[in-house]
């Protein structure tokens, strides 16, 4: 894609450049339990957006002085690959990659029940197989749903979608080129069943009305994702239940 010249985002015929509608969600997969040395694992598709996620853990922590008495320590690492990105990244963390840990870390561990395990360490690792917009909130629930997998009790499931405008749009779940070159981008993590906000970010800018818009957007987003979540911990259930 070129870097320095704006596509247009929006179409003559009111479609996005990947053909979707304003308010449309890129095609989504997702399944929990694909790594067998880890506690907890999933992997999530939105759109070409592709991330893994393991857990491990609860555990007693090392180095022992990171304990804390009362609670969990939660420690997360996202991560890109080389070959996740147009051009190559470097396979050593970033100032973004630091920064997107930490955002999903603060938002990860307030939907934990940490005070169940004092003085233990719950680690979670994301890879980010390949980018395409949106992949701080596509690891944020491949975590999520990576925790619960591992039996780590929790308030309720993370579900996330970006929300944005393109060419004056108010725009459901970004794309690489609208996230690149639309007016604004706000990434919305939830707990939906509690109407808790686990995150929220925002780039550009949006007047208080299209704001409002975009927020209504991302809950009917966040809505439909939750339900795909929970249907997926659900068929995982269900095919235990079946092999027992
Ligand atoms: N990106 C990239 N190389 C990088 C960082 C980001 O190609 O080193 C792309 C990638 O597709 C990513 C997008 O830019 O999804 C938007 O990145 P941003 O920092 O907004 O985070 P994200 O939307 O992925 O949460």
């Amino acid at each position: 894609m070129s870097q320095n010249q704006k596509p247009k985002l929006i179409l003559e015929n009111g479609l996005r450049t990947d053909g979707r509608k304003p308010d449309e969600l890129r095609p989504m997969k997702m399944e929990i339990g694909v790594l067998k040395n880890a506690d907890g694992s999933s992997i999530i598709e939105v759109g070409n957006t592709k991330i893994i996620a393991a857990v491990y853990g609860p555990k007693e922590i090392h180095p022992r002085h990171l304990a804390l008495p009362g609670r969990a320590t939660i420690r997360v690492r996202y991560h890109m690959m080389p070959f996740s990105t147009d051009e190559r990244k470097s396979p050593s963390p970033s100032r973004r990659e630091i920064e997107i840990s930490k955002v999903i870390r603060e938002a990860l561990e307030s939907s934990i029940l940490v005070e169940q395990f004092p003085r233990s360490s719950i680690d979670v690792f994301m890879e980010v197989i390949q980018a395409d917009a949106g992949t701080r909130l596509a690891s944020l629930m491949a975590a999520s749903l990576a925790v619960v997998d591992a039996g780590i009790p929790v308030k309720d499931i993370i579900a996330a979608v970006a929300v944005g405008k393109a060419d004056g749009v108010i725009v459901l779940d970004l794309n690489e080129p609208e996230d690149m070159w639309g007016e604004a981008d706000l990434p919305v993590a939830m707990m939906p069943s509690i109407n808790q906000v686990n995150l929220i970010q925002m780039n550009g800018n949006l007047t208080p009305e299209e704001f409002k818009q975009a927020i209504d957007l991302a809950s009917r987003g966040i809505q439909t994702i939750y339900n795909m979540e929970k249907e997926t911990l659900k068929s995982k259930y269900i095919e235990f239940k079946e092999e027992s």
